[in-house]
């Protein structure tokens, strides 16, 4: 055993004593209240924030396992948390779903349940394969390893959308699946989901929109009056949607939602398993215990803000959005890469080396997010950022001039995203 490990007391301490060191120990902390980080965390206001962790706590102990005969105030909300949802994304009658702890397990359970569905639908598919923009994130890429398939990434467009000719030419015996982002991450564009799924119907293949991010905003982006491509189940090729509540829906961490077409589909999903002493154990996801608290706080947050609170999140974050892209684009040398749809834009330039205008950037007390194809800076944008639109321009223009004079050279680090 090391020295350093640390181990248990061998006394309780005081819960006072313990939330003192708890909260000095964030002070190295991203300062995402202060709009310091446009990543990891979704702040839509001490209000929200407050609503979240109470009903949290008010179900911190309950158990989405036990919902279907212990837990009926779990099952109840969970519900009507997938009704909301299905309703925004214009799930049909018989569209379903479930929740999950995140956006990492709804993409795992529906390539799963595609992988599945696939074997008795495409069983000529021998060593199936699932065809993603660039663009894709790397979710897919830990389902496809732990569930035995291939991936295979096929170049974006010009304007960082999915080139959907290019996939549909990358089409094999092998493929089952393909993929469009309502938006992508690295550049916050919507793929030309209309056309992915015309393909997937001409093809019989099933297609999955990773909304992750925006599953639980575009919708009200598109009530306020901007324009928003067509992304969810109003098109017919659709199979299957992921869409993070404790992303853009401002919910606590550790839920999501993963929707069906219809039951046919979802049918591929659960798990049972009854050779075991306590007998049958059947979970429409991949979690046992399931948090309690990340329903009750989803549902409150919803029940919370409602349509008009969403929609004034959604106008702040536009209008961040917009006061960001024009600021950047005004300084010299910076472009901001594709037309992003909602509050997440990449940017850099032909010019100058961006990686230096980012540290330069995270000198000046920012969190910077990098991309590496092409290079950029990252921002995803949250009401949070309103307040800092023109600090953090000034110190980009700053940056700038210094990597134009030579002062501040790019440490060339790898790029990271975790
Ligand atoms: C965040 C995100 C995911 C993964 O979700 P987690 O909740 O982090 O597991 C998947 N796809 C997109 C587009 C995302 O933005």
């Amino acid at each position: 055993m090391t020295a350093r490990r640390k181990r248990l007391a061998a006394e309780g301490q005081e819960w006072e004593q313990l939330k003192i060191q708890m909260q000095a120990m964030k002070q190295d902390d991203i300062a995402w209240r202060e709009g310091r980080a446009a990543v990891y965390v979704f702040y839509a206001g001490e209000d929200v924030l407050h609503v979240a962790q109470e009903a949290y706590t008010l179900f911190m102990s309950e158990n989405g396992l036990g919902m279907a005969r212990a837990f009926p105030s779990l099952r109840q909300m969970e519900e009507e948390v997938l009704d909301i949802a299905l309703d925004l994304l214009h799930g049909g009658e018989e569209a379903v779903g479930n929740m999950t702890s995140g956006g990492t397990e709804s993409i795992f359970m529906a390539v799963k349940t595609a992988r599945d569905w696939a074997r008795v639908h495409r069983p000529s598919a021998t060593q199936p394969e699932i065809l993603l923009p660039y663009s894709a994130h790397p979710a897919f890429d830990k389902a496809a390893h732990y569930l035995n398939l291939t991936i295979h990434r096929v170049p974006v467009g010009a304007d960082f959308r999915a080139d959907v000719s290019a996939m549909a030419a990358a089409i094999s015996k092998q493929t089952i699946m393909i993929v469009g982002s309502a938006p992508c991450f690295p550049y916050g564009v919507m793929d030309p989901i209309a056309d992915l799924s015309s393909l997937a119907q001409a093809r019989d293949l099933w297609l999955h929109v990773d909304a992750c991010v925006g599953g639980f905003i575009a919708p009200f982006v598109r009530q306020i009056g901007y324009p928003v491509p067509d992304f969810d189940f109003t098109l017919p090729g659709v199979c299957s949607m992921s869409a993070d509540l404790h992303k853009y829906g401002f919910a606590a961490k550790g839920a999501s939602t993963v929707l069906y077409r219809s039951e046919d589909l979802r049918h591929y999903q659960p798990f049972s398993c009854s050779d075991w002493p306590n007998g049958t154990m059947t979970t429409p996801t991949f979690a046992g215990t399931r948090p309690g608290g990340a329903i009750a706080a989803a549902w409150a947050v919803l029940h919370y803000l409602g349509v008009a609170g969403y929609q004034e999140k959604a106008r702040a974050m536009m209008q961040t959005r917009d006061a960001l892209t024009s600021g950047i684009e005004a300084i010299d040398g910076l472009h901001v890469w594709g037309k992003p749809d909602l509050g997440l834009i990449a940017y850099g330039s032909h010019e100058l080396d961006i990686a230096a205008v980012g540290d330069g950037l995270r000198a000046a007390g920012w969190f910077v997010v990098q991309t590496q194809h092409p290079k950029g800076l990252h921002l995803m944008l949250t009401p949070a950022h309103a307040p800092i639109v023109d600090a953090y321009l000034r110190d980009v223009a700053t940056a700038v001039a210094r990597v134009r004079q030579g002062s501040l050279m790019s440490s060339e680090a790898e790029v990271r995203y975790s």
